[in-house]
């Protein structure tokens, strides 16, 4: 870097740190640019941080500024337009910039480089994407309708936000993969973003693209992959080489010059908004993105969040449909019946209704393959003695610990906590405790007694703790090496099980119970997909659904598959009870020692707020603090204030000033905000 002559100039430099605006340094050149990283003493210590703006000004004393340390020339600077989104969302999210701009970054662009530094880069670059792949996926012929919605993309030019509502097996995929292709013939230079919910998803569409495109460089972004692997990804990202990323929610913000095109695959996911670090929706930011650089965007579902489909319905987003199947040879295949069992006339056993049993056993006979879908692990949600009551509490949060049999242990799925079951009652000394409920693994155990010749497979969190063993698990489902799958919503996504021709829907009734306004958008769509999941080769099948309320309308409208019909009852209680998407919400949440000290921040929260809401004028709303549903966790009490406002800005405007008052008591006990919560 050359030394500047005349002026100081004052740097403004994005850090991780908590801070509302960009810290100032001193900038050695005089014409530092925007978007370069650059190593910055703070405090003690060194950090990797972000230029964004230069002066000959500054609010602080000159003498107080510290001199930028050196600036990092290893990569290309940030782009105006990268800088922007990261911007916007900080704003809208209500962090400080760096703390959204800084950890979307690889770890390795974000540490003070070492000496040998610049040979990784060097061997990151080499290293990187090869355009090849062993497998070969031609382009299949497109339906009508596919290739009617292929064309309506293929048109679309400047910021053009399209909804494809598809049914399960209606083939959204090639859709995409048929615009991306269009995309990159159409411009040598040009970028795709496809973004995935789970990264259980992204090596199956991962090696369909590249089978599909294995000339251009395609390169996968997601939580799962080692720094190095993922420092290359970005790099081959930013510099313009590879031409597809398939990512997970960070790589939203995926430095990527040349995008052209974003596609978000099962946009309804809640998994698209984090819940740790910063709770940004990256569907939403992906929307915002493609807004920002005047670019078409397609959200695929065939259960679209209630968000999306209020948008398609006032023509704010382009709606494509596609409303039929595709069957086995390319024909079109039926959506397969969905079947209530009445579990309070089909009594379970262990967990298996007689019908239910009937139906794997024929199943498996038939040589084909089964799904039971169960969205609980572990072996029984609490044990429990009968002689005095006693339960398996968890000791440091308000839930049961869960019975694991593999390792007969209580486990916390929300702290950790792990302790043998007690061999006897730890209050009465009762030796018969009782594991109640059932859990994957016991339903798996069930079902190794009803099919005892059969292949049984569980999946869910616990059988897959290892590096790719759910990956592995798939295939061998997709193999057919296995008769009956078990698991949880670890299954119920994406997958195209060839075979599989009987779907078991258990307990779903957990979740008609609950109170979150968004459970049953939430339990629809998780039902449509696990009954995609059945049939889709063309062979007759059948989805069973074991509930002690057969009755609820949320069924009858599944039993139709009709989605769009679901979504018009459910957005019109909404409008009346002036919920989301008609109203629009922010999360004020606290945790302290005791349930007493985390309210009454609130409450001082509360009242540090009226003046403003009272300016508003009703426009803004603020509900009275109250315990979470969880209570307490990892021996921590949490609450929660929920805040409410007619349109999105009177929210963003009350927010700002209030949160940065919140931000001056030191004293405070720690809190958080999440700006359009999903859970409440
Ligand atoms: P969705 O994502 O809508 O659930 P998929 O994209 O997985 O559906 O497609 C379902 C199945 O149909 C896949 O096996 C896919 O390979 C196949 N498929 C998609 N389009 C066609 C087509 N035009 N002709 C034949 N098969 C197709
Ligand atoms: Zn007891
Ligand atoms: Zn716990």
């Amino acid at each position: 870097m050359n030394a500047g002559r005349g002026a100081p100039r004052y740097a403004q430099v994005l850090l991780d740190v908590p801070v509302a605006e960009p810290l100032v340094y001193l900038a050695a050149d005089a014409d530092v640019q925007a978007g370069t990283r650059c190593v910055v003493p703070l405090g003690r210590g060194a950090r990797v941080g972000i230029i964004v703006g230069t002066s000959g000004l500054s609010a602080i004393v000159p003498s107080r500024i510290k001199p930028i340390t050196r600036s990092l020339d290893d990569t290309s600077p940030l782009s105006a337009h990268w800088l922007q989104l990261t911007q916007f969302a900080a704003d809208y999210y209500q962090y400080g910039w760096g703390e959204v701009a800084l950890p979307s970054l690889p770890r390795m662009l974000r540490t003070v480089p070492g000496a040998r530094a610049a040979r990784s880069f060097a061997r990151l670059r080499e290293s990187q994407v090869a355009p090849w792949s062993e497998a070969t996926a031609p382009p299949v012929e497109l339906t009508a309708e596919q290739a009617a919605a292929v064309e309506i993309l293929n048109q679309a030019t400047g910021f053009a936000p399209h909804l494809l509502f598809g049914i399960t097996g209606s083939g959204k995929t090639e859709v995409y993969l048929s615009a991306i292709a269009q995309r990159l013939a159409g411009d040598a230079n040009a970028q795709v973003l496809l973004l995935v919910p789970e990264i259980n998803l992204t090596p199956q569409l991962e090696s369909l693209v590249r089978a599909r495109f294995r000339d251009q460089p395609v390169v996968a972004m997601h939580s799962n992959l080692a720094d190095g692997e993922r420092a290359s990804a970005w790099l081959a990202a930013h510099e313009g080489r590879a031409r597809i990323v398939i990512g997970t929610r960070l790589a939203v913000f995926c430095s990527l010059p040349h995008l052209s095109l974003i596609v978000v695959d099962e946009e309804h996911d809640p998994s698209y908004k984090g819940s740790e670090g910063v709770r940004y929706s990256a569907r939403d930011l992906a929307v915002k993105r493609a807004q920002l650089l005047n670019i078409p965007i397609v959200l695929g579902s065939a259960t679209p969040s209630l968000e999306t489909w209020a948008q398609a319905r006032t023509d704010r987003y382009r709606l494509l449909r596609l409303a039929n199947r595709i069957g086995a040879a390319g024909a079109t295949g039926e959506q397969p019946p969905i079947e209530l069992i009445d579990a309070r006339i089909h009594k379970p056993r262990n967990g298996l209704s007689e019908p239910i049993a009937d139906a794997l056993t024929a199943t498996l006979d038939r040589g084909e393959q089964s799904l039971v879908f169960l969205n609980r692990r572990g072996y029984a949600p609490v044990v429990t003695c009968e002689t005095c009551g006693w339960l398996s509490n968890c000791p440091r949060c308000s839930v049961f610990a869960v019975f694991h049999k593999p390792d007969r242990t209580l486990r916390c799925h929300h702290c950790g906590y792990t302790a043998p079951v007690p061999r006897a009652c730890p209050t009465c000394g009762n030796q018969a405790l009782k594991g109640v409920g059932q859990g994957t693994q016991r339903i798996e155990e069930t079902l190794q007694v009803l099919l005892p010749a059969a292949r049984i497979l569980r999946i869910d969190r616990d059988s897959t703790r290892r590096r790719h063993a759910a990956q592995s698990a798939l295939d061998a489902v997709h193999a057919g090496g296995v008769d009956v799958l078990v698991g949880t919503q670890m299954i119920a996504k994406g997958h195209d099980f060839q075979r599989m021709t009987l779907v078991v829907v258990l307990n779903p009734d957990s979740q008609l119970a609950s109170h979150d306004f968004r459970a049953p958008e939430r339990l629809f769509a998780t039902l449509m997909q696990v009954s995609g999941r059945a049939g889709r080769s063309g062979m007759p099948s059948r989805v069973l659904v074991q509930t002690r309320f057969p009755a609820h309308p949320l069924f009858a409208a599944l039993q139709r598959h009709d989605y769009a019909q679901f979504a018009e009852t459910q957005l019109a209680e909404r409008s009346v009870a002036r919920m989301p998407p008609f109203t629009y919400q922010a999360l004020l949440t606290a945790e302290a020692p005791s349930m007493e000290a985390a309210l009454g921040f609130l409450r001082a929260a509360h009242a540090g707020g009226a003046e403003a809401l009272s300016a508003s004028e009703g426009a803004v709303r603020l509900f009275d603090p109250v315990p979470m549903t969880l209570q307490r966790v990892a021996g921590v009490a949490r609450a929660q204030l929920l805040i409410e406002a007619d349109q999105r800005p009177q929210l963003h405007a009350f927010l700002r000033p209030w949160l940065a008052t919140l931000r001056l008591h030191r004293a405070s006990p720690r809190w958080n905000i999440e700006v359009d919560p999903l859970q409440l």
